[in-house]
């Protein structure tokens, strides 16, 4: 794979895909985490002269045309702010992903200057399964630049024009970012010391199930929390009251987990759960054990009992990989679990890498160092498809010459 040091960068518009998808509170950020690790890459092509063009995506925006998206939002704007003060220098801000504004930013921009594209799910293009749509919008982007760097690790996975057809078209290479990402993930994947244990939470087993079937070679210990757990409880037949639950997941979850009894992949599950009246930080809540859950109580996070057997379950690990918080740790009532999961993963002697936007959000909202693990990866669909052995579309357009 070519790095930026291959590409003749200076006086030229480098469009650099980064992956700067933050959560927000409104406009405001609440974790910066994947901003900050994109500094390496922008700095280095600014520092070698480029003229740096940003392209990036924010959230989900819906509507089926480029205005509808554009008036709902989220703009990329709160992200430009963010990206000016942590640089010290302005970020130029282009009010449309591959139109007139953004021609105006690339030819503006001077050596070493950095530029930031609006919101490029603004363009439906962007995620079409129509090569001919991706193809035209990758064209429009393209021509914007005269080279592409790709270092949005976390949306390697996705088939998307500014991911998979821009690079075809210019000369390319890897950015920091995703070569450091890829080398901690091939640690776990080539020879992993063991035990290796890999730890699931998050809100739906449906993202996460065809994981868990790959991991199941690779892994010898699996431990399953958050809310996609009930889904698994079900599947053992037992009552997770208003919990989240997928029950037209059931029976897959159900044969998931006689996959694992046949291959001697330990399963772990919630013995206890924080069983409360409603989704809100102050609801009133009670501990229940798995068996005596109530219909009428939704669990938003794991209890005392799990607390203590995922420690132990983990306490021996070699290799851990995490990805998915084990509770709605939004609310300081119900965090407990992914405290008490960080902390045991914390004291790990061995590779730990924590994946996953929210995930790498909870850990620094609860106050763990970046140094308590050995890797926070900025994606989490992008590390467990390349866990899984998955092929990242992505990656395999920034290798090709
Ligand atoms: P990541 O971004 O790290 O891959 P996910 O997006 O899969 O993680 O899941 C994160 C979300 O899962 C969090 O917003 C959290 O509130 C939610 N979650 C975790 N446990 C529960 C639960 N018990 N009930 C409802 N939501 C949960
Ligand atoms: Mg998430």
């Amino acid at each position: 794979m070519r790095q930026i040091s291959d590409l003749d960068v200076a006086g030229q518009v480098v469009l650099l895909r980064c992956d700067l998808n933050v959560p927000l509170d409104g406009t405001t950020i609440t974790d910066d985490g994947r901003i900050r690790a994109s500094l390496p890459t922008i700095r280095a092509l600014a520092g070698r002269g480029g003229r740096v063009l940003i392209c990036a995506h924010l959230g989900r925006p819906k509507g089926d045309d480029y205005p509808a998206r554009a008036a709902g939002g989220p703009s990329l704007r709160p992200v430009a702010r963010r990206l000016g003060e942590l640089l010290g220098r302005e970020v130029a801000f282009a009010a449309d992903v591959a139109g007139p504004s953004a021609a105006q930013v690339a030819a503006a921009l001077g050596d070493g200057e950095v530029g930031l594209l609006e919101n490029v799910r603004f363009e439906p293009a962007e995620t079409s399964k129509d090569d001919a749509r991706r193809g035209e919008l990758a064209g429009r982007l393209a021509a914007l630049a005269r080279c592409y760097v790709g270092d949005g690790f976390g949306a390697l996975h996705r088939k998307h024009a500014s991911v998979y057809d821009v690079p075809a078209l210019l000369p390319h290479a890897a950015g920091e970012l995703v070569l450091a990402e890829i080398s901690v993930l091939r640690r776990l994947t080539e020879h992993p010391e063991r035990p290796y244990v890999v730890v699931l939470g998050g809100a739906k087993p449906s993202d996460k199930l065809a994981v868990i079937a790959n991991l199941l070679d690779k892994a010898d210990r699996i431990l399953i929390g958050g809310g996609m757990s009930y889904t698994f409880l079900a599947a053992r037949g037992l009552e997770v009251g208003r919990s989240l639950l997928e029950r037209d997941k059931i029976g897959e979850v159900a044969g998931v987990l006689a996959q694992a009894a046949a291959r001697g992949v330990e399963i772990v599950l919630p013995v206890d759960l924080v069983g409360a009246t409603e989704y809100a930080a102050d609801a009133a809540h009670q501990v229940y054990p798995v068996t005596a859950f109530p219909a009428d109580r939704e669990s938003l996070d794991m209890g005392p009992a799990t607390r203590e057997l995922f420690a132990a379950k983990l306490a021996d690990a070699r290799t851990v990989f995490w990805n998915g918080p084990l509770g709605v740790f939004e609310f300081p009532a119900f965090a407990a679990g992914t405290r008490a999961v960080a902390e045991a993963i914390s004291k790990v002697a061995g590779l730990t890498v924590v994946g996953g936007g929210d995930s790498a959000a909870a850990v620094r909202q609860l106050n763990f160092p970046d140094s308590a693990f050995s890797h926070i990866s900025t994606g989490g669909g992008a590390s467990l498809e390349y866990l899984e052995g998955k092929e990242l579309p992505g990656l395999r357009a920034l290798e090709d010459a």
